[in-house]
């Protein structure tokens, strides 16, 4: 009888401390049900592409292309100094390159002007993003899932969970530019893209343990089934690879001689040393 007093003891305490547990943190079991990944996708109702342009190879590729085919771009830049936190999560990351890119795409917006004369009215003016205000916790949520436990982001706090919340603030799809890789976020999503181009998105038929990945409902992957050598061979073809020789993709870059260059050693230098 003793023993069983005990046991209804322990019994109560751990279903104490299972509900308490329960109602501070939301399991992910339970938080899937509520999500309605139907809220996420929405058709494309304009002729202006929406593009994330930072600057670098892959989304310089993507304006340029833009121009060159005659489309509208609207370029869109997070302009935010937390953009990315440490490996860690602990701190953010002050990024050391956003004045590198904005010189570089300012850069390249002239040049373009000049090769094609129809830039001036087909490539707006750059959105800036300062700040984001009232993030949706829902996305929050679902970033911070696809970085803990399916390892979609190599960071924390992540500029793709920024893009989401400003695509989920617009009411275009937004186009996110990442090439066709074996690692990073490239990797992860190539598996669950249905269609091409700017109709390249993510299916709607997520399995149920990547239900989560639905806030990438939003975007676009318009160069996902290109390397980096691919968009090389089209810019060439096309005539505008003085572009991305003037993209920017260094994340660490060093002063010599009181001049900002690209660190030639960062995953991104080696990338581009092998293709110029
Ligand atoms: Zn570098």
């Amino acid at each position: 009888m003793g023993n069983f007093l005990s046991f209804l003891k322990l019994s109560i305490i751990i279903i104490i401390i299972y509900w308490l547990v329960e109602s501070t943190s939301e399991s992910y079991s339970t938080f899937k049900h509520k999500l309605t990944p139907k809220k996420y996708r929405r058709e494309i109702q304009t002729d202006t592409h929406y593009v994330c342009w930072t600057g670098g190879y892959d989304s310089t590729f993507r304006v340029c292309q833009l121009i060159h085919a005659g489309k509208r771009v609207q370029p869109i830049y997070l302009s935010m100094d937390d953009v990315d936190d440490d490996k860690n999560g602990l701190i953010r990351v002050q990024r050391k390159n956003k004045k590198n890119e904005l010189q570089s795409m300012e850069k390249i917006r002239h040049l373009l002007k000049e090769i094609y004369p129809q830039a001036t009215h087909l490539l707006l003016p750059t959105l800036y993003i300062n700040k984001l205000v009232d993030p949706n916790l829902e996305i929050q949520k679902c970033a911070s899932y696809l970085y803990s436990k399916l390892g979609w982001f190599s960071r924390k706090v992540n500029q793709y969970e920024r893009i989401l919340q400003i695509a989920f603030k617009l009411s275009e799809p937004l186009e996110i530019c990442v090439e066709n890789s074996d690692d990073g976020l490239g990797q992860s999503i190539k598996n669950f893209v249905v269609g091409v181009e700017r109709n390249c998105r993510l299916t709607n038929k997520l399995p149920d343990e990547y239900k989560c990945a639905c806030i990438f409902g939003l975007a676009r992957f318009p160069v996902i089934h290109l390397t980096k050598e691919d968009m090389w061979e089209i810019a060439i073809k096309d005539g505008y690879e003085t572009m991305l020789v003037h993209s920017w993709s260094c994340w660490n870059p060093i002063m010599v001689k009181g001049k900002s260059l690209p660190c030639g050693t960062c995953d991104m230098c080696r990338h581009r040393i092998k293709l110029f």
